[in-house]
């Protein structure tokens, strides 16, 4: 942190009276004026590195003023160490670059250019939480800081700590201890003074005042050895308006003051008055998370008022599978498209939409946490209604969801950091099995020597693009024929292969006979289509012959086109093309089709 240490030290040159240097400052204002286009500062700065440039345009600063960081925040003073965390973050993605006190002396004299977006943070009242949660946030985001003490305090040793009891109505906190403060110097933040017992300067006389106001100086100096102390903190704010009181911080060797407060107030680098520089309070309820209705209490509308916000809301919600049709109904394990639409009702910004899909069982998905995801980001969003959407690709849970699945959107900014909107849970889709239904007819047939008796299946499907395979099992004494009849007419049927017949097995048979047609629907839609099947009695064939059929179905927009399978006979499922879970098909199929032969 030694860039910090070197800035820390105030330039000779700022010793000069306010009273000249004010007339210093508008000389080169003049001279800049003058010469229109001429980098008045660089000229100079290579010629004499401690001759006073201008900054050629103002700079608006925020001063960010923060009391207690502690794990909790049981009441407004407190900033928990996530949120704080959150806060430095968000800072650092914006590309704030955190400047002291000294330097925003040293910009406003021209010595020093200013980083693009300078930010100054201070804490108030010296908390110990500020050196166990807020110097290794600032430290390992190579932020700083300034820190402004009530000396008395400050005890020497952790034996002496003191606690609080100076606050009416706050939890019991403990303030820092000198060992610490001496570390916080060290690791190059800065050391102001907020008196040394914190009274409303403007309640009590002006020697007492004088007292509270140089002593802690003092203090301060006896145990920082090395740079002067330059900044005071007003108790309460108190007194930053009366000038016989900044009179008072003036002759004590301060060379800027900070008020508390306004809200609104941003420090400009040229005209800011440096006996009570405007600050910023965060507290609390300072949020990371917007309220459009309320944006008074974002974050980033702290440190900019002019920070954009969108107001965003959801336009609709477009379903569809891998072929763009709209659908509210999945089966397991398919490709869903999720199309969030989006309006905003305030300023153009860039968004980013998290998504999570739910049931009352649990967290079926989450865009966050979806590593094959890059979430979606819509530049500058613009303002009105159905003006961008968020797209998903999600695969549904390989099992059969029974529960309504609803979805949440986020919308953040970029970084993640922000939140602008989270929808309320509202109902998008249904995981089903494909509802399914088969009958045969007659359920008996029976057939003498040589005869063909036929038997149709009728399958039900009112979910769209389904492929069946039917597989029938003969044992040896019988013979089939399959042909395909498609009544209804909706389907295309495409029948493929050939039929296979081999006669391998021995009794008891073993279900190497399989016999397959694929009917193909390519259209969505519900109604039926049927099988129908020649059954021949084979001469010589005996009284114990008998057949039993499967149905496969295929649904060819799942992510891993899988098969529905069931034997009917036995119910046991074929585990090679099953996956991994079943669906139910409704209603069973018959388990036995036994064929009755007459003499
Ligand atoms: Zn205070």
């Amino acid at each position: 942190m030694g860039y910090m240490k070197a800035k820390s030290t105030l330039n000779p040159t700022l010793k000069t009276s306010p009273r000249t240097f004010r007339s210093f400052l508008f000389a080169l204002i003049f001279l800049s004026i003058l010469l229109p286009g001429m980098n008045l500062g660089r000229a100079l700065q290579s010629e004499d590195a401690h001759a006073a440039t201008l900054p050629l345009d103002d700079l608006m600063i925020p001063i960010l003023a923060y009391h207690k960081i502690d794990l909790d925040a049981p009441t407004e003073w407190y900033v928990s160490v996530e949120q704080f965390t959150r806060q430095m973050d968000v800072l650092l993605s914006y590309g704030y670059q955190t400047i002291n006190l000294d330097d925003f002396l040293n910009y406003r004299a021209g010595l020093e250019q200013p980083p693009e977006k300078p930010i100054i943070i201070t804490f108030d009242d010296g908390f110990q939480g500020l050196y166990q949660y807020a110097r290794p946030i600032l430290l390992e985001r190579q932020m700083t800081a300034t820190f402004f003490l009530i000396t008395s305090k400050i005890a020497e040793t952790e034996a002496e700590r003191q606690s609080n009891d100076w606050q009416t109505g706050e939890p019991l906190a403990y303030h820092m201890i000198w060992p610490e403060v001496q570390q916080l110097y060290q690791d190059g933040f800065t050391i102001g003074s907020h008196t040394q017992t914190h009274p409303a300067l403007n309640k009590i006389s002006l020697e007492e005042a004088e007292i509270e106001i140089t002593q802690s100086r003092l203090d301060i100096q006896a145990h920082l050895p090395g740079d002067p102390v330059n900044f005071f903190a007003y108790p309460y704010g108190a007194g930053s308006d009366d000038s016989a009181i900044r009179g008072l911080v003036q002759q004590a060797g301060y060379q800027a003051a900070v008020q508390y407060g306004p809200d609104d107030g941003l420090a400009s680098l040229l005209t800011a008055d440096i006996w009570a520089l405007p600050r910023r309070a965060i507290l609390k309820d300072v949020s990371l998370v917007l309220n459009p209705n309320d944006p008074w209490w974002f974050f980033m509308r702290r440190v900019d008022p002019e920070f954009p916000l969108p107001n965003v809301g959801i336009h609709h919600l477009e379903v569809e599978d891998v072929w763009q049709t709209n659908r509210t109904k999945f089966y397991p394990d398919e490709q869903v498209n999720l199309g969030v639409h989006v309006s905003n009702w305030d300023s153009p910004a860039d968004v980013r939409g998290s998504l999570t899909l739910s049931s009352p069982e649990g967290v079926l998905y989450r865009s966050q946490e979806d590593p094959s995801l890059q979430e979606p980001v819509i530049s500058s969003l613009p303002s009105g209604a159905n003006t961008g959407v968020f797209t998903y690709t999600w695969s549904t849970p390989a099992i059969t969801v029974t529960t309504p699945i609803s979805y949440v959107l986020t919308v953040r900014d970029p970084t993640g950091f922000l939140t602008y909107f989270t929808s309320t849970s509202a109902s998008a889709i249904s995981i089903q099995p494909a509802p399914l239904s088969i009958t045969h007819s007659p359920q008996d047939i029976t057939l003498v020597d040589g005869s063909v008796g036929e038997v149709v299946f009728t399958v039900n499907a009112d979910q769209p693009a389904i492929q069946m395979y039917l597989t029938v099992s003969l044992s040896q004494g019988l013979d089939v024929d399959l042909t395909h009849s498609n009544p209804s007419g909706a389907w295309q049927v495409i029948p493929i292969g050939s039929m296979i017949k081999s006669r391998e097995c021995t009794t008891p048979c073993i279900e190497s006979t399989d016999l397959a047609a694929e009917i193909d629907i390519p259209e969505y839609g519900s109604g039926e289509m049927s099988f129908t099947l020649g059954l021949r009695r084979l001469p010589g064939a005996g009284d114990d012959e008998w057949m039993r059929y499967r149905l496969t179905m295929r649904i060819p927009t799942a992510v891993s086109p899988y098969w529905y399978q069931r034997d009917p006979r036995s119910g046991i499922t074929d585990q090679q093309d099953y996956f991994a879970y079943q669906v139910p098909v409704l209603p069973p199929f018959k388990i036995y089709f036994p064929v009755i032969f007459k003499w």
